[in-house]
């Protein structure tokens, strides 16, 4: 029974131990991914001209094709990053750090039942939802909206800004 080499393989370009794939080693190949990188960007200079030459002519003869094939995988590739950051997304919200970030989110005054009617009953004018109309007490043309209850945030009063204050103050 012979002995299991393993002396560690030497990259023949740099002699230094190979950190090459367990596939390339069952190959008798030990290049070091440096030195396979340095040797594809050396190739890629010498031959720069024939290879764009030949890239160019390739996408002219296949111009239909290669068309046809970006519509087809594109659209993939396009749902396949999406659903990558989907899931970053998710991994961060189910993270103890992504918790503690929504638990103080929905702590915070902005999320107020105040503050969410007004931005809700902004982004309805914003939409067309909700009409400006002038003071409903005094007709005044420059009114604000007025919430009788936070909890139905499109349910406004048209008030301008005097008649709004008597309104709170009375
Ligand atoms: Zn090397
Ligand atoms: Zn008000
Ligand atoms: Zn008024």
């Amino acid at each position: 029974m012979a002995d299991r080499d393993d002396t560690p393989k030497l990259c023949p370009h740099c002699q230094q131990p190979t950190d090459a794939s367990a596939n390339s080693i069952a190959h008798w190949v030990y290049t070091c991914r440096a030195c396979r990188t340095a040797k594809a960007a050396a190739y890629y200079l010498r031959n720069r001209a024939r290879i764009l030459e030949q890239s160019d002519r390739r996408y002219q003869t296949h111009h239909d094709e290669i068309i046809a094939h970006r519509r087809q995988v594109r659209p993939q590739q396009r749902r396949a990053a999406l659903e990558r950051y989907r899931s970053y997304g998710r991994k961060w919200q189910q993270s103890p750090a992504g918790r503690a970030y929504y638990q103080a989110y929905l702590r915070s005054p902005a999320q107020h039942p105040k503050v969410t009617a007004r931005r809700l009953a902004r982004y309805a004018v914003s939409r067309g939802q909700l009409i400006r109309q002038p003071c409903e007490s005094c007709g005044a043309l420059t009114a604000e909206m007025h919430h009788d209850s936070y909890l139905e945030p499109l349910t406004v009063r048209w008030l301008c800004p005097p008649c709004h204050r008597r309104v709170h103050s009375s």
